[in-house]
């Protein structure tokens, strides 16, 4: 297979270095099999450093995209439609910035709009782009609402997220069954208790799992 010489987003990284390669990429995952006390070349093992690359890849594409012009793309004036839009229980998988951990979830998204509206399936884009970063779930929480907000100028956006911390489940305290509720109101949403009533009444009638 050939071996792409760029790094995963094809770009120097955030921190200004050169772009690393994906064998430089292999290489770091290959040190760290060694010192969890593995033996890199035996069978077994001998692909888990180019899978891990692809891996990675697919965990962190989020970072190649701009959620803002995938909304950008495609609002659409609507002939004074106002009543709440509401995306509900999208799954998401994404990973914590402190462990890089998997975090597991659903999110609902909602918004009342002023004059643009967006397909759907561009909302659940967004929250594609976002989580396939390094996260906390607070900040990916806000970055969902901000970015609606600031694209489509809605009345108001509502963003609820449920997620399992692996950080919490596989290591650390490990307790399983444990979620992490996060949620940003803008506009409307945090201005009027009935308006967010009905959002958070379609949040807590789904059945997340
Ligand atoms: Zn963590």
């Amino acid at each position: 297979m050939a071996r792409r010489l760029r790094s995963i987003n094809g770009q120097a990284n955030a921190s200004g270095g050169k772009p690393i390669s994906d064998a430089e990429a292999e290489d770091a995952f290959r040190t760290i099999l060694k010192w969890i006390g593995e033996d890199p070349n035996r069978d077994g093992l001998r692909e888990t450093p180019d899978r891990l690359v692809r891996s990675y890849r697919e965990y962190f594409c989020g970072y190649d995209e701009d959620p803002e012009q995938v909304l950008r793309k495609t609002f659409a004036e609507v002939d004074g439609y106002d009543e709440m839009i509401v995306l509900r229980g999208v799954t998401f998988e994404s990973h914590c910035e402190h462990h890089v951990a998997p975090i597991i979830g659903r999110v609902w998204v909602g918004y009342i709009p002023d004059k643009r509206v967006v397909g759907i399936s561009k909302l659940a884009r967004v929250v594609e782009i976002f989580s396939k970063r390094l996260q906390i779930q607070e900040r990916l929480t806000a970055q969902i609402a901000n970015t609606i907000e600031d694209v489509l100028k809605p009345q108001g956006v509502a963003v609820v997220i449920k997620a399992a911390h692996h950080c919490m489940i596989s290591r650390g305290v490990h307790k399983r069954g444990a979620d992490l509720v996060t949620s940003r109101m803008l506009g409307v949403f945090r201005d009027s208790a009935v308006t967010r009533g009905e959002f958070l009444s379609l949040v807590n009638a789904d059945r997340t799992e």
